[in-house]
């Protein structure tokens, strides 16, 4: 390849033969008809090789497509074609007086990279962002397209896909009424004594944030929509100024707090649309594992707490409601997912992240399919119980393995 391709963080170099930005669903067609070996680039937001071809495959990025972004009033759906970003998707949907369910820390990552990796917003009640897809258009490895509706029997197993079944041409995502959302910052909420399930329940979307340099979280971030109620938060003192969850980083960059209410669009991510990270010096780990297990995984963290603090920029907890993904990190259980922003060194990230993977390890943790993870891939199969049938939807749609690369078959068990 002639041009060195990135991930957002820039820890990943991706090995492929050819970048290619078609502009037409019929020169996509072709690409891909030709082509032994192709993945598709979303935003690039993630941290691992996922997205990665291999130096005899061909790279597609989508951004070059026309967008689409079709509001259904009536219907209360939205078809988003695959290049398309939450921040452009969400001021659409608000515009026509309409809400997505949920949405992550970040608005800048494409919708068809995010579902296919489960990503995830908070909420005890709130699925990953894959839970509000209703149907996939694809674009399999003949070239010739195929779309899949929840209710088929392989719907589950077509969303959170890794990129393993095709090119995702367009999604079709449920919405719902529009609604506010205000934000409201809590510092410092002791560890000891902990009801989680209280403090997790606590608002429409809950966070945790700690840098480990001692017990208990530094902040709280309850979102709270405005047509539910907001009870006392007894456990932490309200902040007094703006809030950045990573120490030192700059407030303006974050969405509103102070409880001023606001669109949902503006309330639910971290971040603000406005503010785009162009890159970022970070890497990032996530595991997801019960939520009945939440408190006994965060004394486990903090019993090595020591080990952790020095290469961490912060800790956030969130909880995601079970789903029925085959290959969703929720799948089957009410989930506490632990996340990690790392400072940016791989080398001396990576021995930390194995000894998390270590204290998390009586948790069956499963690791967010987009970031570092060390996790063997024996393990992760024992925790999924549902590849086995992953692996058939794979081989049916994709018999040659055009979709596949070194990170998809280190996870699947093997093809029969
Ligand atoms: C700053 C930051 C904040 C983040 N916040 C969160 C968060 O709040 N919650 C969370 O859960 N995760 C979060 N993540 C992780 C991020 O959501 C995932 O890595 C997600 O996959 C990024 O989407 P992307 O489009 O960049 O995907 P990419 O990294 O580009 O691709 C991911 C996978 O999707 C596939 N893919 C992408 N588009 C298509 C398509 N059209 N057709 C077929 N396959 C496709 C790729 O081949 C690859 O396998 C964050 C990451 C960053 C960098």
């Amino acid at each position: 390849m002639t041009q060195t391709l990135t991930n957002w963080a820039g820890n990943i170099t991706y090995a492929a033969k050819e970048l290619h930005r078609p502009a037409t669903l019929a020169a996509l067609r072709t690409l891909v008809a030709e082509s032994p070996r192709v993945r598709v680039l979303g935003s690039g937001h993630s941290f691992n090789r996922i997205a990665e071809p291999g130096s005899d495959g061909i790279l597609l990025s989508l951004t070059e497509l026309p967008p689409t972004i079709d509001v259904d009033t009536a219907a209360r759906t939205v078809r988003v074609s695959g290049g398309v970003r939450y921040a452009e998707l969400a001021r659409r949907v608000r515009a026509k007086g309409l809400a997505l369910h949920n949405m992550a820390s970040l608005p800048h990552i494409s919708v068809a990279g995010s579902v296919a990796t489960g990503t995830h917003g908070s909420g005890v009640a709130n699925g990953s962002l894959a839970a509000a897809v209703r149907e996939v258009e694809l674009i399999t490895a003949d070239g010739s397209g195929l779309t899949i509706t929840r209710g088929e029997d392989r719907f589950d197993g077509a969303v959170t896909a890794l990129g393993a079944l095709g090119v995702v041409t367009a999604l079709t995502l449920d919405l719902e009424a529009d609604f506010e959302v205000s934000q409201h910052v809590f510092t410092e909420l002791p560890l000891e004594g902990l009801d989680f399930e209280k403090v997790a329940s606590h608002a429409y979307s809950v966070s945790l944030f700690t840098d480990w340099g001692r017990p208990g979280f530094r902040q709280v971030w309850l979102k709270r929509r405005t047509d539910q109620p907001l009870p006392d938060f007894p456990w932490a003192a309200p902040a007094t100024e703006a809030m950045h969850p990573v120490p030192g980083m700059p407030a303006r960059n974050c969405t509103e707090q102070f409880g001023v209410p606001g669109p949902w669009h503006e309330r639910l991510p971290h971040f603000r649309a406005e503010f785009t990270p162009s890159n970022g010096s970070e890497l990032q780990s996530e595991y997801l594992l019960p939520r009945s297990d939440a408190l006994a995984a965060l004394h486990a963290l903090d019993a090595i707490r020591g080990t952790i603090a020095p290469l961490l920029q912060i800790c956030e907890v969130r909880t995601v409601a079970a789903d029925r993904q085959w290959l969703s990190p929720a799948y089957g259980r009410d989930t506490v997912a632990l996340h990690f922003t790392w400072v940016d060194d791989m080398a001396a990230v990576l021995p930390v992240v194995r000894r998390v993977e270590q204290a998390l390890e009586p948790f069956a943790p499963r690791p967010h399919w987009g970031k570092v993870f060390a996790v063997p891939a024996q393990a992760l199969r024992e925790r999924y119980p549902r590849l086995p049938e992953f692996r058939a939807l794979v081989d049916s749609l994709d018999p040659a393995g055009t979709f596949t690369n070194a990170f998809v078959e280190d996870v699947l068990p093997p093809r029969s």
